[in-house]
């Protein structure tokens, strides 16, 4: 069996990349999300291993120091981090792992794992971002500036992405990134093994 892809998808806050990767894994059962561990508080209506493992600043070291983390980063005051296991040993069961995560992490898996396929999602515009950043009414005036000011710096990053997708609509940017994992997966190099089947005959 081919392996799974390690998928990871950064994008400013309120642009809406995790409505964008729910739909994906929702309706592509080849794919599974990486829950990562996190410092922050929960916001209203997330749950323990669903969202996040919300864990003390203790437990998220403790985690570091075993090297149970793929990557971890800081962001405004908070620690992030992606364990390990989980995603290697889904990978190896063939199935495509969604990282939900910041340019600075993302960029680090991009080094450990160069296979990995890193996809930033773009706002249509910086107002449209703050409309939606303020819409979504769980952050402080001050939290909406900072993260304004966050999301400047990390669209700034963009061009070091693979693949730069809009969200326009949910639809829309999840059609996009299907196609960006299908079109990885078909790539000649992931498919060595399955030419290789076929002409010793295996594959039927
Ligand atoms: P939020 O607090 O809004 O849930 O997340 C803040 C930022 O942290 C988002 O950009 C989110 O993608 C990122 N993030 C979530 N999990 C991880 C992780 O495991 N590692 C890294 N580096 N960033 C993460």
């Amino acid at each position: 069996m081919n392996k799974g892809k390690v998928i990871v998808v950064s994008g400013p806050s309120g642009v809406g990349k995790g409505t964008v990767v729910k739909e994906l894994i929702g309706s592509n059962e080849d794919c599974a999300l990486s829950v990562s561990a996190t410092t922050r508080s929960p916001r209203e209506g997330e749950t323990h291993g669903v969202n996040y493992f919300f864990i003390t600043k203790e437990e998220f070291t403790q985690k570091i120091n075993n090297n149970e983390m793929l990557e971890y980063a800081e962001y405004c005051s908070n620690f992030y981090g992606t364990p390990k296991d989980y995603v290697l040993k889904s990978v190896e069961q063939g199935k495509n792992i969604i990282l939900e995560i910041e340019v600075q992490g993302a960029l680090n898996v991009k080094k450990i794992i160069p296979e990995a396929v890193t996809v930033f999602v773009m706002p249509p515009s910086l107002q449209e971002l703050e409309d939606r950043l303020r819409g979504r009414g769980t952050e402080t005036d001050e939290v909406v500036k900072q993260r304004l000011e966050t999301a400047i710096d990390e669209i700034k990053q963009a061009p070091q992405y693979d693949y730069i997708v809009v969200n326009n609509t949910v639809m829309q940017c999840v059609a996009d990134i299907v196609s960006i994992i299908i079109a990885e997966r078909q790539k000649t190099e992931n498919m060595l093994d399955f030419i290789k089947g076929v002409l010793n005959d295996e594959n039927a």
